[in-house]
């Protein structure tokens, strides 16, 4: 099934006199469950889209549908129940607090959720069972990436959108966090966008993305993905 389904979204940011046309009638839908890696040069339109697809931005034109619902033109107050019930995001950086352990900063998110998870369960996800109690200074840069990403699973988000999630990682840590990101897509099913320029990990996705100057210039899809190791 089709959980997003986009339809000719077009994103054009003005700066004064000059345009900039961050997508150009973009045609895509994402599938239940998939994992999609998004790549594409600087500017191409990667986190434009992302930030469409959660809600966090809005198109010039075209329309754009989660699970047959159009929230092109939904209001504010939809989109903040759809962000805060059916996305997590990731970004670049972490914003943990410092002064919370992981279990802590997952556990903020947990209260306020309708049907989340134990802060424990979502950190064994990541593979972060023994760091529970550590403060986000005694983690590395990739274990609070992992903590990141378990706060953004816990409140069990039908869809997970990661903008460069190892944007600040070298390619082995990244590595590390996207193969989390990939148990965490065969564990609970999570449909999962990610931006990377780390195309190596690209084997791991289900379909491969390529953007290019706002639009879709390639999707490549892997029939034996590799399992995370
Ligand atoms: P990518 O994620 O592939 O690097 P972006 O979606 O961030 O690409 O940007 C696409 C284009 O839109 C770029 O030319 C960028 O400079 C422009 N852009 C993105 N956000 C804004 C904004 N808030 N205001 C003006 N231009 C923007
Ligand atoms: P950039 O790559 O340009 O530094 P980010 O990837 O950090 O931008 O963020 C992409 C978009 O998501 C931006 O429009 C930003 O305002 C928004 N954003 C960043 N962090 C958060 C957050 N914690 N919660 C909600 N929106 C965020």
């Amino acid at each position: 099934p089709v959980i997003f389904h986009v339809e000719g979204i077009s994103k054009v940011y003005r700066m004064g006199e000059v345009e900039v046309h961050a997508l150009r009638s973009l045609n895509l839908d994402l599938y239940e469950s998939e994992f999609v890696v998004l790549l594409g040069p600087s500017g191409s339109g990667k986190s434009t889209l992302l930030n469409i697809l959660g809600g966090l931005d809005i198109p010039s034109s075209g329309h754009f549908y989660f699970r047959n619902q159009d929230l092109t033109n939904a209001n504010d107050a939809v989109l903040t129940r759809f962000r805060r019930n059916s996305v997590g995001f990731i970004f670049q950086f972490y914003n943990l607090i410092p002064s919370l352990t992981a279990r802590e900063n997952v556990a903020l998110v947990t209260e306020i959720a309708r049907h989340p998870m134990k802060p424990e369960q979502a950190l064994e996800l990541v593979g972060l069972r023994d760091r529970l109690d550590h403060f986000p200074a005694q983690l590395s840069g990739g274990e609070q990436q992992r903590v990141a990403i378990a706060r953004a699973i816990a409140k069990r988000p039908e869809v997970l959108l990661c903008d460069e999630p190892t944007g600040a990682l070298d390619f082995q840590t990244g590595k590390i966090v996207l193969e989390a990101l990939a148990q965490v897509n065969q564990e609970l099913g999570t449909t999962t966008a990610v931006i990377t320029h780390n195309a190596g990990i690209a084997g791991m996705a289900d379909r491969v993305i390529t953007m290019r100057s706002g639009e879709i210039t390639n999707i490549q899809y892997n029939e034996h993905k590799l399992a995370p190791s």
